[in-house]
């Protein structure tokens, strides 16, 4: 019989890759272990976990590099690899990648236990733990208790997805759609806010399927948490176009803490690529949604989107149309991927492949138009004031994001204030106003001067 106090002082180092849910689980990974006593360690360390991504086979290239780097940086440790890169792959195939121990998806939350039994007995290398996640909605159970940075933490309130856009992967990794209850997640985000948490970001894979087969919603967990005393700031990670529903944005305007950005993936900006997609709206069914989120949300509202280039069939004409919309939307920050073909998919078999050099031509086009649109969306702030949380601070300087999801940088004002000790205490974690003088590269500079008063003053949006 093994026993977890095993783990007691042993070294442990995490590697994430991938998506705001593996960083959340990453983190929740590491708290399970340092209840049991293991230390999270940078350097040395016994036991090294990659929690690793499959999204694009670049990032399956990043695994294996990072597995390979953790074999190098301590021979003799117990090395993991678990999560989406584990479900893409047959045993067969796993084997050659060198880990000791494999854990697939929903299993994460079983390894403390797993490492320690390992550690302990001379089990048989390598074990490979792995469940059919396309058959299964159990919810594992990981928790998070401290902040992932400093004032900010990414809570998962949902896994899984059952929409299959053609192109992706991650439905046949991460399984059917299954959620946490309002009432575990408004826990956990009370823990996170007794421990200095100001800022929460909801993730998941598919966020606007939180909810799906239950008796709440994504409206039910925002009204829930917008009433937790200290949380100042709330945001989604990523929501897709057709979960922003009426009421969800009704719900969203009405709250006072829910800040004024979303990031909603358009994919592309023409409908023949769109239903080849899969995608489920047109172009102008994605139009009328961002038009509705500025009405209600107000017309500063910073929406950032994600585009694919280069999916099977874009002619020029369709890349157009997509770089089109996101001007004519008024679209901020922009992520752009290649079309990434991935085996088991529909577009995978899809005629009308691209050249790679048009692919990597149009990547270069759209990263630069998005860096077009993101400094116009950035200009738009300038000689306004805005709130930033700050998250880095050298006494001179402080950094933080605004409400708005625009990174600012400010100096600091010198009149003599309480404020002015604040920053040159090096202190993070407060709240200032920001007076915006520049816009460059879609960063904001400016001069802070008051530091608000978090006491008296909860959650209003200033901008
Ligand atoms: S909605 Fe589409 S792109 Fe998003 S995770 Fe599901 S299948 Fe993938």
């Amino acid at each position: 019989m093994f026993s977890l106090t095993l783990l007691k002082g042993i070294r442990v180092k995490i590697k994430t890759l991938g998506c705001r849910t593996n960083i959340y689980e990453a983190e929740a990974i590491a708290d399970s272990f340092r209840r049991e006593g293991a230390v999270i360690s940078e350097d040395l360390f016994d036991v090294g976990i990659l929690v690793s991504c499959a999204v694009t086979k670049t990032a399956e290239k990043k695994c294996r590099q990072f597995l390979r780097q953790l074999k190098r940086e301590s021979p003799d440790a117990l090395i993991v690899l678990c999560g989406c890169y584990v479900q893409a792959l047959t045993e067969e195939e796993l084997a050659s990648l060198g880990a000791d121990l494999y854990v697939g998806n929903r299993l994460k939350s079983d390894l403390p236990g797993i490492v320690a039994k390992m550690l302990n007995d001379p089990i048989e290398r390598p074990l490979f733990l792995k469940k059919d996640v396309l058959s299964n909605d159990k919810w594992d159970a990981l928790e998070l208790s401290r902040v992932t940075f400093h004032t900010r933490s990414f809570v998962k309130v949902q896994d899984g997805c059952n929409r299959f856009c053609s192109y992706c992967i991650v439905p046949f990794l991460r399984g059917r759609p299954t959620s946490r209850s309002v009432k575990e997640v408004a826990e956990e985000v009370k823990r996170l806010v007794d421990h200095g948490c100001k800022e929460v970001v909801l993730t998941g894979i598919h966020l606007g399927l939180y909810g799906y087969g239950c008796d709440f919603d994504l409206g039910d967990l925002i009204n829930a948490l917008s009433r937790i005393e200290g949380l100042r700031r709330l945001r989604f990670g990523s929501i897709e176009p057709h979960a922003l529903s009426d009421r969800l944005i009704d719900v969203l305007a009405e709250s006072d803490i829910f800040c004024r950005h979303l990031h909603v993936p358009l994919q592309s900006g023409d409908d023949r690529i769109l239903s080849l997609m899969q995608r489920g709206y047109r172009a102008e069914d994605f139009i009328n949604i961002i038009r509705k989120i500025r009405r209600k949300l107000g017309d500063d509202v910073h929406i950032s989107t994600d585009i694919i280039v280069g999916f099977p069939g874009e002619d020029e004409d369709a890349f157009q149309n997509t770089l089109n919309l996101v001007d004519a939307l008024g679209i901020g920050r922009v992520h752009v991927f290649p079309f990434s073909p991935r085996s088991g998919t529909k577009a995978y078999d899809m005629p009308g492949r691209l050249e790679g050099q048009t692919i990597k031509s149009r990547v270069v086009r759209a990263t630069e138009r998005g860096r077009l649109s993101l400094q116009r969306y950035a200009q738009r702030w300038l000689n306004r004031k805005v709130d930033i949380l700050v998250e880095h601070n050298d006494g001179e300087k402080v950094k933080g994001l605004s409400r708005h999801f625009l990174e600012v940088e400010s100096s600091l004002d010198q009149t003599p204030s309480p404020s002015v000790e604040a920053f040159q205490n090096g202190g993070v974690g407060f709240e200032c106003e920001v007076c915006v003088l520049e816009a460059k590269h879609g960063i904001l500079y400016g001069v802070s001067s008051v530091e608000k008063d978090l006491s008296s003053e909860r959650g209003v949006y200033r901008e």
